[in-house]
C-alpha cells in the first residue's frame, strides 16, 4: 500500500495531512509513504523530517504515481490528480456540497473519495473527527486573538498603583470551539459566562467554572439533539434570546460567537444596536464568519470597527496554528485508516454497511455513491 501526501495548493492553507509521527505509524502498519516536496513547509515540518521518519520525498507526479491512497487537507482539483490509479482512496476535507464538480471529477477518475468532515458524531469516530480537532484549536485561538486586540489586561491584578479588574468574556455557542474558548479565557483569568440553545451545555459551562446565561421561559433544545447539532430556533426563542443578550452584552469586554447550524446560514446573535451598547475598546470574535457570521456587520477574514468595538471575522483560525492543527488532522486521518486496517491485505478495507463508511464515502467504482449527494450522480 502506497500512501501519498500532497502539498496543499489552496490560498492561505498552511496545514499538511501527515506528520513524521503519522508517517512512522503508517510504516509500522506495513505501508509505504511518499510526501510531495515542501508539503510540510508552512507547518514547520521539513522534507528532511519526513525522510527521517521513513517517507520518500519527491515531486507531485512521482508521489502520486502508483499511489493507493492520497491524503490531503483540502480536496485537490480532479485535473491535478491525472494519472492516479483507479480505485485509489482520496481522504481529506473534500467539501462535497460546494465542490460538486470536483467530486464528479473524482468519480470519473475512479477514485474512492472519503469526506472526513462528514464523519458521523458517534463515540467510535471521535478520534477521527477533523471538525472537532480543528474547532478545538480555533476556540483557543479566538480568545488569544481577542485578547491581543483588547487594549486591557485579562486577569484581575492588584498592583501598588491600584487594582485592575478582570475582563468579562461571554461565549455564545458552546460546542467544541466554545468549550475550548471558555477554558482558555478562564486560564487567562477572565470572568466567563456562556450561552447555548442546547440545555445539555449548561452543566458543561458550569464544570469549566463559567456562568451559564440561558433563556429560561421558552423551550430550547433538550438533550444533545440529532448528532449533537443545533437546529434553527423558533421566533419566540430568538426574541427571548435577543432580550437576554441585550441586557448581558453591554457589560462584556470580549464576546466570542461560535453558533452554527448544519446546512443553514449561521444564526444572527448580535445586532448592530447591541454592538452599540458595548463599551469602547470591546472586542467581538465571530468564529461563524465563514458561514455568514453571528454578528451584524462582520466580514470574514477582516477586522471591522463599529461603535468603537472591534469585530474580528475569524476565518479558518486553525490554519494560524499550522503545526498543531496539522498534527491533529494527521492523527484523525491515521486513526480513521488504521481503524479499518486489514493486516493480511496490509490496507484498509471498508465494509459497505459500516456507519462511518456510509457517512463519508462519496465516490466508488466510477460513480457517486453517497446518499447525501444523491441526485448529483456523474
Ligand atoms: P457546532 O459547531 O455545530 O455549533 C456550535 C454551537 O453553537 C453548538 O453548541 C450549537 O448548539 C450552538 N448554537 C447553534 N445555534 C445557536 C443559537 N441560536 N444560540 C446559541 N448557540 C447556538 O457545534 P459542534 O462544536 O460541532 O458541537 C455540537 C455537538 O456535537 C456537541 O455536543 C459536541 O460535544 C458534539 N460532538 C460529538 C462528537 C462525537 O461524538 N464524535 C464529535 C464532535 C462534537
Amino acid at each position: 500500500m502506497k500512501i501519498a501526501v500532497v502539498k496543499e495548493t489552496a490560498p492561505g492553507e498552511t496545514r499538511v495531512a501527515a506528520t513524521p509521527e503519522t508517517v512512522k505509524k503508517f510504516i509500522a502498519l506495513g505501508a509505504e509513504v511518499a510526501v510531495e516536496a515542501r508539503a510540510g513547509q508552512s507547518a514547520s515540518i521539513s522534507d528532511k523530517d519526513f525522510e527521517a521518519a521513513g517517507a520518500s520525498v519527491a515531486p507531485r507526479e512521482t508521489v502520486l504515481a502508483g499511489a493507493d491512497a492520497i491524503l490531503c487537507i483540502n480536496g485537490p482539483d480532479a485535473a491535478s490528480l491525472k494519472g492516479v490509479k483507479p480505485g485509489a482512496l482520496l481522504v481529506g476535507a473534500l467539501d462535497p456540497t460546494r465542490r460538486t464538480d470536483a467530486i464528479d471529477g473524482y468519480a470519473k477518475a475512479g477514485l474512492q473519495a472519503l469526506a472526513m468532515e462528514w464523519m458521523p458524531r458517534i463515540t467510535r469516530a471521535q478520534s477521527m473527527d477533523i471538525l472537532s480537532s480543528q474547532s478545538n484549536l480555533a476556540g483557543y485561538k479566538a480568545v488569544v486573538d481577542g485578547a491581543a486586540a483588547y487594549g486591557r489586561a485579562f486577569p484581575m491584578m492588584m498592583t501598588a498603583a491600584g487594582t485592575i479588574s478582570a475582563a468579562r468574556v461571554f461565549v455564545m455557542g458552546v460546542g467544541v470551539a466554545g468549550l475550548q474558548a471558555i477554558a482558555t479565557a478562564r486560564r487567562l483569568g477572565a470572568q466567563v459566562s456562556a450561552t447555548d440553545v442546547r440545555s445539555a451545555t449548561k452543566e458543561q459551562i458550569q464544570s469549566l467554572g463559567a456562568k451559564p446565561i440561558f433563556v429560561e421561559n421558552v423551550a430550547g433544545i433538550e438533550g444533545e439533539g440529532a448528532g449533537g447539532y443545533a437546529t434553527e430556533m423558533s421566533e419566540e426563542y430568538q426574541k427571548a434570546q435577543a432580550e437576554l443578550v441585550s441586557s448581558h452584552i453591554a457589560k462584556q469586554d470580549l464576546v466570542i460567537t461560535t453558533a452554527l447550524i448544519p446546512g443553514r446560514p449561521a444564526p444572527r446573535l448580535i445586532s448592530d444596536a447591541q454592538l452599540a451598547s458595548m463599551r469602547q475598546g470591546s472586542v467581538v470574535v465571530d468564529l461563524a464568519a465563514d458561514a455568514g457570521g453571528n454578528v451584524e456587520g462582520c466580514a470574514a477574514g477582516e477586522n471591522v470597527q463599529r461603535h468603537g468595538v472591534t469585530i474580528i471575522g475569524a476565518s479558518n483560525l486553525s490554519r494560524t496554528l499550522a503545526a498543531d492543527s496539522s498534527a491533529l488532522f494527521a492523527r484523525n486521518l491515521y486513526n480513521f485508516l488504521s481503524a479499518f486496517w486489514d493486516k493480511d491485505q496490509s490496507r484498509p478495507v471498508f465494509p459497505d454497511d459500516d456507519e462511518i463508511v456510509k457517512g463519508i464515502r462519496l465516490t466508488q467504482g466510477g460513480k457517486i455513491v453517497s446518499e447525501r449527494l444523491a441526485g448529483s450522480a456523474s
